[in-house]
């Protein structure tokens, strides 16, 4: 039997399981220093920066149609999650607009939840759904991402407690939204699971 041969993503060295090098991987930054202010959020975990490889891989896997490199991020994030204890914890994600997913073809945010999930043996569940369209983040000052994404959300089914997957988190402002819906609609603890801050 041939075995089969792997490349690092990166460098391109020859690996023996899909995935990162052990160079590559030890250059990626798995302790971030951040701050966040989230009213009703049980814990943040967060994976590593928003730069260097996990900046690449992070791109590569959401625009440039990477989508196995989603295995590879979703390894980075479990390891701080298994230094908690979890057990009927429900995986969810951060859902698209119907047609913007369909437009895209995929929710790089659910992909990652369900690698998480089937990793660590949990459920992954729709938690909320994307109720109306609303205009790209990116550029918007903090007050109007908050005004942009007010009531965008709806929640659609109600866990006693959930993870929430999210692949990079800048202001804060969508986990801030969904956490605050989640806690009135009666979920009773809301964690979130980032693999990587743009502000660190
Ligand atoms: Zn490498």
């Amino acid at each position: 039997m041939k075995l089969l041969e792997n490349n690092c993503p990166i460098c391109g060295k020859i690996v023996n399981n899909y995935g990162l090098c052990s160079d590559c991987f030890d250059l990626i930054n798995k302790d971030p220093v951040f701050y966040y202010n989230i009213d009703g959020l049980e814990d943040l975990i967060v994976s590593s920066t928003y730069s260097g490889i996990m900046r690449k891989l992070i791109i590569d896997f959401k625009f440039n149609g990477k989508l196995a490199y989603g295995e590879i991020i979703s390894e980075i994030m479990i390891e701080k999650l298994l230094e908690k204890n979890l057990s009927s914890e429900v995986l969810t994600y951060v859902p698209m607009y119907k047609y913007k997913e369909r437009e895209r073809g995929y929710n790089q945010s659910k992909i990652l939840a369900e690698d998480v999930a089937k990793k660590l043996d949990l459920k992954c569940e729709d938690v909320f759904e994307k109720a109306i369209d609303t205009k790209f983040q990116v550029g918007l000052k903090k007050h109007e991402r908050e005004e942009n994404l007010k009531d965008s959300f709806k929640v659609i089914k109600i866990p006693e407690e959930i993870i929430i997957v999210d692949d990079v988190i800048t202001t804060g402002t969508t986990i801030r939204e969904l956490t605050k819906i989640a806690k009135d609609s009666g979920v009773k603890k809301v964690t979130a699971l980032i693999a990587a801050t743009e502000i660190a």
